[in-house]
């Protein structure tokens, strides 16, 4: 196919195209954007259930049996290490919209390897007022590119009714009693339903959503996030834990 302005355009709006997108190191374009130096974490060994990497060899990992799951399944493309790390943080707080378009195709690679049955796409929401202040909403754009990528349509079901404090500097219990009935549908979810989130921390907030979801007649919620923390100790090759710290 005859590459043509449109494809001349798109290099145009996405440096990350022809620029490692961590490093900045002008590369031959890949598929996702970085340099051989700076490749992601891909989570190979991950819980069956809550999607994280896990230490062990069974199927679930010890994170998520401590509080009751609203999803059927959730996954995510890479752990939340090193240059993910870097890469969420510029997407959400650096205004480095145009990063959602490389993210999201790791996370397509996952969802085209689970092939869920999905009816539509929707993402966890912000406030409308912190909303309005960062100018967008970083999961909503990689569930708008992923609807993109896989003609499922994208929709806004869900809606965050107040505004919490900051769920990194809180505790597990402290987490899911700062989000308890803190979402609520704007519109009644289809049948089956693939909720998009940046990062699993520790899944409470996914999890609210899910509950919502599922309260307001979901039958089946699936998770798909670009990173998630990696249960601990992460460790490499050499035996050294790479998960510098937890969010
Ligand atoms: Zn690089
Ligand atoms: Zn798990």
């Amino acid at each position: 196919m005859k590459r043509g302005t449109a494809y001349e355009l798109i290099q145009t709006l996405y440096p990350d195209d022809v620029k490692c997108i961590v490093c900045g190191r002008e590369i031959r374009p890949n598929r996702y954007g970085l340099c051989n130096t700076c490749q992601l974490e891909i989570n190979g060994n991950f819980c069956m259930r809550c999607g994280r990497h896990k230490v062990g060899i069974g199927d679930f990992c010890d994170e998520c049996s401590e509080m009751p799951l609203y999803f059927d399944e959730a996954r995510s493309a890479v752990n939340y290490v090193g240059h993910a790390k870097e890469l969420v943080h510029r997407l959400k707080y650096g205004s480095a919209r145009y990063l959602a378009k490389t993210l999201s195709r790791y996370m397509l690679d996952v969802l085209l390897l689970e092939d869920w049955d999905a009816n539509c796409i929707t993402f966890v929401p912000m406030h409308k007022k912190r909303r309005r202040k960062r100018g967008y909403n970083q999961a909503e754009l990689l569930a708008r590119e992923l609807s993109e990528k896989t003609n499922l349509p994208c929709l806004d079901l869900l809606e965050k009714t107040r505004e919490t404090v900051n769920q990194a500097k809180l505790d597990r219990a402290a987490r899911m009693e700062n989000l308890n009935g803190v979402f609520a549908v704007t519109a009644n979810p289809p049948r089956s339903v693939i909720l998009i989130d940046d990062v699993m921390t520790t899944g409470s907030t996914v999890n609210e959503c899910c509950k919502t979801l599922k309260k307001a007649g979901a039958a089946t919620v699936y998770v798909l996030t670009f990173a998630s923390v990696p249960e601990s100790p992460l460790l490499d090759n050499n035996g050294q834990n790479i998960a510098d710290f937890r969010r």
